[in-house]
């Protein structure tokens, strides 16, 4: 283990004897009775050991056992991480530039003890196609590639007959932005790539539902919902298919934040594929001006040929 202080946090201190790590009490932690010790601190950068910080406060004058102690009292806080060194190294210098400010909020949000080094190696093992037009696909690709994800913008591949296989390489995780006709979105069910829906229009951004194939609703699922409520919604939207207002009603701020919203469901998938996210069986709704998002339920419908309804 390489310790080093979680970071984004800043050492502070509140009197001569007790350190402050961080400014916000939701993040960070105090600990009393520090005095000398504290030139530990200054050496929890990830670039050594636990023996050699031992052997390097001894160097600044603080004794093996306070110097020990000191270690302790900061594991037991929560604000030491095993430094992903390795992973860091490996970057290229730009790119690490880019990530370290990821591995940090990784660190912080979810208290990762290997400082995000596991989240960036998912981020970048997952290829996410986002397939669409209009300023979103771009807006959403840039987050994610800036994420330390692999995007990769394509249409979607057009439906197959049944058995055939995918060409490689198949998508890990598709964004489907604005509307796409039914075909190769079903083809994405029997091929169970896990799909995000997004769109922006009338003032409003939504996100969702996240389609997990046979588990969670799918885009279909909500059109039958819909249609249970309003019996022309299907005339509707095949009219959708073809006419689009023009020009549509997204404005900056909502191209935006439904940008950010997007990417952050692509990443809470790829970050911890175990977790349910906000956005399956919903969808994420903020309609302007409102600042609030709203979420949105919408079950699997029973009727449904993806089966991810338990009454289907
Ligand atoms: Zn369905």
């Amino acid at each position: 283990m390489r310790p080093a202080l979680r970071p984004g946090l800043l050492p502070l201190w509140r009197d001569r004897d007790t350190i402050q790590i961080g400014v916000d009490p939701r993040r960070g932690a105090a600990l009393t009775g520090v005095g000398t010790a504290a030139a530990v601190i200054e050496l929890l950068d990830g670039s050594r050991d636990r023996a050699q910080v031992i052997a390097a406060a001894t160097e600044l004058g603080v004794p093996v056992e306070l110097a020990e102690r000191m270690l302790t009292l900061l594991a037991g806080a929560g604000m030491l991480i095993d430094f992903p060194a390795a992973t860091v190294r490996a970057l290229p210098d730009e790119r690490r530039q880019l990530l370290l400010p990821e591995l940090a909020a990784a660190s912080l949000a979810r208290m990762d003890s290997d400082g995000g080094g596991q989240m960036l190696a998912r981020r970048a093992a997952a290829t996410v196609q986002i397939s669409g037009d209009g300023p979103l696909p771009a807006a959403i690709a840039q987050v994610l590639t800036s994420s330390g994800v692999t995007v990769w913008r394509a249409p979607l591949a057009q439906a197959r007959p049944q058995g055939e296989r995918a060409a490689p390489p198949a998508p890990a995780f598709v964004v489907l932005t604005g509307l796409h006709p039914p075909e190769p979105v079903i083809q994405l069910l029997r091929d169970q790539i896990p799909h995000l829906a997004v769109s922006a229009g009338e003032a409003i951004g939504t996100v969702g539902p996240l389609v997990r194939p046979g588990t969670t609703a799918c885009l279909r699922c909500l059109d039958l919902a819909r249609t249970d409520r309003d019996p022309a919604w299907p005339l509707i939207l095949a009219q959708l298919g073809r006419r689009r207002p023009d020009p549509p009603a997204c404005d900056a701020v909502l191209t935006v934040a439904v940008t950010a919203q997007a990417a952050a469901q692509v990443l809470h998938f790829v970050d911890r594929p175990e977790l349910t996210g906000p956005a399956e069986n919903a969808t994420l709704e903020l309609v302007q001006p409102g600042w609030q998002w709203r979420r949105r339920s919408w079950p699997a419908h029973a009727a449904c040929i993806c089966c991810a309804s338990p009454a289907a």
